[in-house]
């Protein structure tokens, strides 16, 4: 149904603190896209609407109306990203906002200054556009260090998502949360292993 592009399963909602440090033993789910992708917008969210379903998605910056221009070099085919003003109707349509950085930088591999400036211009401008708080963040490529999740906090926002595979746990630190991908390829039954059964959890392994 999400051509190209994976949706996420994580505890990373809006809701994630008051869901993971409540529920704990509920069965909690948290749907996230990654980068805005415009057929996200198309395609997905009329379902979310009609399931009343909320989601995250984490928004490039720079790239409103623009495309995965990052993924260029690798050969990944170009795909159109949301205007501003299909990101506002997304939010209106009462589905979240997170920031994913201006440009999709690495943030590990750049300079701490730059790599600030990545994490909180962005959620500056977000909330801006929105007239609203930012509080989800997204590590592009799932890069980021100790250091970088300390920025994140610093910068005001209260979670952020990573792309380690797994289920989330109530002690789990809400600036490292892991998801589930669910990829075109994911059958029905193999989406109900992977949110009922340790299959994704890696850090059972060993
Ligand atoms: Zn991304």
């Amino acid at each position: 149904m999400y051509r190209r592009r994976a949706a996420r399963l994580t505890g990373g909602s809006r809701y994630t603190r008051a869901t993971l440090r409540a529920n704990a033993s509920g069965k909690v789910f948290g749907i996230t896209f990654d980068d805005g992708y415009r057929n996200v917008f198309e395609n997905a969210l009329p379902v979310l609407n009609r399931l009343g379903f909320t989601s995250t998605n984490y928004f490039v910056v720079n790239q409103f109306d623009g495309g995965n221009v990052w993924d260029a070099q690798k050969g990944v085919p170009h795909s159109p990203l949301m205007s501003v003003d299909e990101m506002r109707n997304w939010a209106a349509a009462g589905q979240e906002v997170g920031s994913h950085t201006l440009d999709h930088v690495h943030l590990s591999e750049v300079s701490p200054e730059i790599a600030y400036q990545q994490i909180a211009q962005s959620r500056t401008e977000l909330g801006a556009l929105l007239n609203t708080e930012i509080g989800a963040f997204c590590y592009p490529y799932g890069s980021e260090t100790p250091g970088v999740r300390e920025w994140v906090r610093k910068a005001g926002y209260s979670n952020a998502t990573t792309t380690v595979r797994g289920l989330v746990r109530p002690d789990d630190d809400l600036f490292g949360l892991p998801r589930v991908t669910v990829a075109r390829s994911t059958n029905i039954f193999r989406f109900l292993q992977k949110c009922l059964t340790r299959l994704e959890d890696r850090r059972l392994s060993g």
